[in-house]
């Protein structure tokens, strides 16, 4: 129906999450009345969108440099970590304003289900920090889902038996563990909850 780099385009716009052959097509018009300049700006975005990206070694996060932006930030908190399943948590989680400590991405959550184990996540990686950092505080921001509860447990549990065999940075019993608070419905994922509500959670974490 369209001329062929027109619909190639469309095809490829609409194996994008959400975005099906109507809302491809909306945005690939919309695209042609771009001057060429823009077009030539969001292609060297796509270009570098994996090749410039690395994740940071401490927590995992997304970054250009050595050390993402939180990591480096001399001004945040460097003894609490929040611990989230995944990047697209921290945008909500900044928001609302209430943390100014670090982050640890686990990559997910334990799920039978679909085959993920403890051994898929970044678990070790995170006692590897509590062992070797001063870190006085885990903020566990997980989903208030099955999946979320069994991560939290299989994780409180090895920081439980990490205070009988104390490090020099950690010693025994100084490792607090805490969880969000009230208002989160049980089974909603962390993405979906609105902005007040996690503040609210932050807030009341106990
Ligand atoms: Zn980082």
């Amino acid at each position: 129906m369209f001329p062929q780099s027109i619909q190639n385009l469309i095809n490829q716009l609409s194996k994008l999450p959400d975005i099906g052959p109507r809302a491809a097509t909306r945005l690939v018009f919309h695209l042609i009345n771009q001057n060429q300049n823009e077009l030539e700006n969001l292609s060297q975005s796509l270009k570098e969108l994996k090749s410039k990206i690395k994740l940071c070694p401490d927590c995992f996060s997304l970054t250009n440099d050595n050390l993402c932006s939180i990591c480096s930030d001399k001004k945040r908190d460097k003894n609490t970590i929040c611990l989230i399943e995944t990047v697209l948590n921290i945008p909500l989680i900044e928001k609302t304003r209430q943390y100014t400590g670090l982050y640890h991405i686990l990559g997910g959550l334990i799920s039978p289900g679909n085959g993920t184990g403890p051994e898929d996540l970044k678990i070790k990686e995170l006692i590897n920090r509590v062992k070797n950092n001063s870190i006085k505080e885990i903020i566990f921001a997980l989903s208030p889902t099955t999946e979320g509860d069994t991560t939290t447990l299989y994780i409180e549990k090895i920081l439980q038996e990490l205070k009988t065999q104390p490090s020099p940075k950690a010693p025994a019993g100084k490792v607090k563990t805490s969880r969000l608070g009230r208002g989160l419905s049980v089974g909603s994922d962390l993405e979906y909850i609105d902005e007040n509500t996690l503040s609210n959670a932050f807030r009341s974490r106990r």
